[in-house]
């Protein structure tokens, strides 16, 4: 079977549009509103001649748990059926109390972590992206799902780490 790679975070953090980016499609539903995404979904995905899986992840439970619950819930999933973990992260609002919560998660799953600190669209960016060093996930990964800047190098840690 292929190697799994779950992408997680907070909603509206651009994970479906990373998840386009990975696959080279736009399947993955990205929405202004957070909370698209209404399961986990799974694509195939290639990169550096190695294929593997990619899991997008959303919101669904939402409205009935709460916004944490929702994404710590997803989160969980994902992560235990993941052999690495993209944790994204909006670069540009910077690290959230459910983004700790999410990190509290990764560190009991044990599971290897990429760190993507998404929406650097440009140099300016580069200072919030070393900001998230903070969360103790090691180095961040400045990325622009939108553009697709910093994307390959990210892959290829994910590829390390796989
Ligand atoms: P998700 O809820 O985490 O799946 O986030 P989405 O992929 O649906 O994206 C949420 C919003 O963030 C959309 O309006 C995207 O266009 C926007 N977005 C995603 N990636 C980037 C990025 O790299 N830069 C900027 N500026 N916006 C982005
Ligand atoms: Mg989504």
């Amino acid at each position: 079977p292929l190697p799994v790679v779950a992408v997680v975070g907070r909603p509206n953090v651009g994970k479906s549009t990373l998840v386009n980016r990975i696959i080279g499609r736009r399947e993955a539903v990205v929405e202004d509103k957070p909370g698209v995404t209404r399961d986990r979904v799974t694509y195939e995905a290639h990169w550096a001649g190695r294929r593997f899986k990619v899991v997008d992840t959303g919101g669904w439970e939402q409205d009935v748990l709460g916004i944490d619950a929702s994404v710590a819930a997803q989160a969980e999933f994902a992560i235990e059926a993941a052999d690495a973990v993209i944790f994204v992260v909006d670069s540009k609002v910077g690290a959230t109390d459910t983004d700790e919560a999410v990190v509290k998660l990764l560190r009991r799953a044990g599971k290897p972590v990429v760190l993507c600190a998404n929406k650097v669209d440009g140099a300016s960016g580069e200072a919030d992206a070393a900001m998230l060093w903070s969360l103790g996930l090691g180095e961040p990964y400045a990325v622009s799902s939108l553009h697709g800047r910093g994307t390959g190098d990210m892959l290829d840690a994910v590829l390390d780490v796989l």
